[in-house]
């Protein structure tokens, strides 16, 4: 696929805009499309290639697009209050929506498939089946399987049959897809340039406006939305300890292997795979096994991760032979915050170049999604760009 409005110059000069947004994953992307339509002009800027291979976390996750966040509905519910819950779940609903409605349906790669929630152990049963009461009286669809489910899905069979779990609650309306085939459906409808290999240093005050320092030049603008998820304490310091990257790793198996009819997330969301729409199955996580060595910055695979993943494979999904079926091993940094919910906020202080310890009206910042971006950052994204220009509060404010 050819993709024009990708632009490689080697020297861009001083360029002017109402508004630039750095970093061009799934955030950035939707944040320049919903811009864009707001009449205003618009310029992203990635300092990754996005257009060839792709660049961030968004090229590089298991396309999962399932209801939710990291945590189970009861969870949640009893973290942040039954109301906000269900706004969050609302919320991925209309993150999916949008992106059915910008087409991504009719993308090979785009499955409609349902999310299974597995409880492997007693305590994550209690949890799911808690959740799916509450979801049931906050008016969501979902289902229950357990091991007599005739769930038509083969997975499902064995994995009843082998390791039987307790239950599993089934999120049915959800999709999966993959993340570089819809990076690139919504960039085809940008009409604004996505400068590639140009990384922003520095923001600084200009007049009413800001100056963005990239690699070859510089842009001037009238707001600037920082969508770089995990890297942005690299560029702002002070969302050190706000948002943290972590390292979320991944294998597939190749096509005729396994066949699965849904996408499953198990372990509280610790381990998860799904196949994907040429039989290829996907599995990811273990991470938390390994919690303090999979942070930073660092995007490779390490033996100790992708051997509990190799463990976890063969254990749900039956015996493969890792050295012939293991078609490929990826890894990608995720931007995690301490409440696990995303975060739309003016940058302050330094962040905000120089404006003293006011947070500034020109610089935003739009991110931390707790590796569930593809699920939510269209939405989010969107209201970022409404509170920003509107000033209409979304909730998603720093932790307190
Ligand atoms: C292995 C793995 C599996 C995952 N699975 C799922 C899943 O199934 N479902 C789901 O919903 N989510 C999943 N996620 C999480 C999801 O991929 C992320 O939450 C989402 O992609 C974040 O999007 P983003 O646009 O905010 O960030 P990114 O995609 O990381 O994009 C940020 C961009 O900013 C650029 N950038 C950074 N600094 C600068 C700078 N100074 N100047 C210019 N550009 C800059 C980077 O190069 C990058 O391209 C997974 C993540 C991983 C790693």
């Amino acid at each position: 696929m050819t993709i024009s409005h990708w632009q490689r110059t080697t020297r861009l000069g001083t360029l002017h805009a109402d508004v630039v947004v750095i970093g061009a994953g799934i955030c950035g992307i939707s944040a320049a499309l919903h811009l864009q339509r707001c009449g205003l002009t618009v310029r992203a800027v990635e300092r990754g290639v996005i257009g060839g291979v792709g660049s961030g976390a968004s090229a590089r996750n298991a396309g999962f697009l399932m209801r939710g966040c990291a945590d189970n509905y009861a969870d949640a519910a009893k973290q942040y209050g039954r109301a906000k819950a269900a706004a969050l779940w609302r919320l991925t609903e209309r993150n999916l929506e949008g992106l059915r409605r910008e087409g991504i349906d009719s993308l090979s790669v785009t499955q409609r498939v349902p999310s299974v929630l597995l409880a492997l152990g007693e305590d994550e049963l209690a949890r799911l089946r808690e959740s799916l009461t509450l979801m049931h009286e906050d008016g969501f669809a979902a289902d229950w399987w357990d091991a007599s489910t005739n769930a038509g899905d083969s997975t499902w069979k064995q994995l009843a049959s082998k390791h039987p779990p307790l239950g599993a609650l089934v999120n049915p309306h959800d999709g999966a897809t993959n993340g570089v085939h819809v990076l690139r459906m919504l960039a085809s409808k940008l009409s604004c340039p996505v400068h590639e290999q140009q990384e922003v240093v520095a923001i600084e005050e200009h007049g009413t406006g800001v100056r963005v320092h990239v690699t070859d030049g510089e842009i001037i603008a009238r707001h600037v939305l920082v969508c770089t998820n995990a890297y942005v304490p690299l560029l702002l310091p002070g969302f050190a300890g706000v948002v943290d990257p972590k390292r979320g790793q991944m294998l597939a198996i190749r096509p005729g292997v396994f066949q699965l009819g849904a996408s499953y997330y198990a372990n509280y969301g610790s381990e998860y795979f799904r196949q994907t729409w040429d039989g290829t199955v996907v599995v990811g996580g273990c991470r938390t096994y390994h919690a303090e060595r999979e942070v930073g910055y660092e995007d490779r695979v390490t033996p100790w991760v992708q051997r509990d993943l190799e463990k976890f494979a063969n254990r749900v999904l039956g015996e493969f032979d890792a050295s012939h079926d293991i078609t490929a091993r990826w890894s990608g940094v995720m931007g995690f915050t301490q409440h696990h919910l995303p975060i739309i906020t003016r940058c302050w202080g330094e962040n905000a170049a120089a404006t003293g310890n006011d947070k500034s009206e020109k610089v935003w910042f739009c991110g931390g999604f707790t590796g569930h971006g593809m699920s939510m950052a269209y939405e989010v994204s969107r209201l970022a760009v409404a509170e920003m220009l509107d000033g209409v509060e979304s909730s998603f404010d720093l932790p307190s």
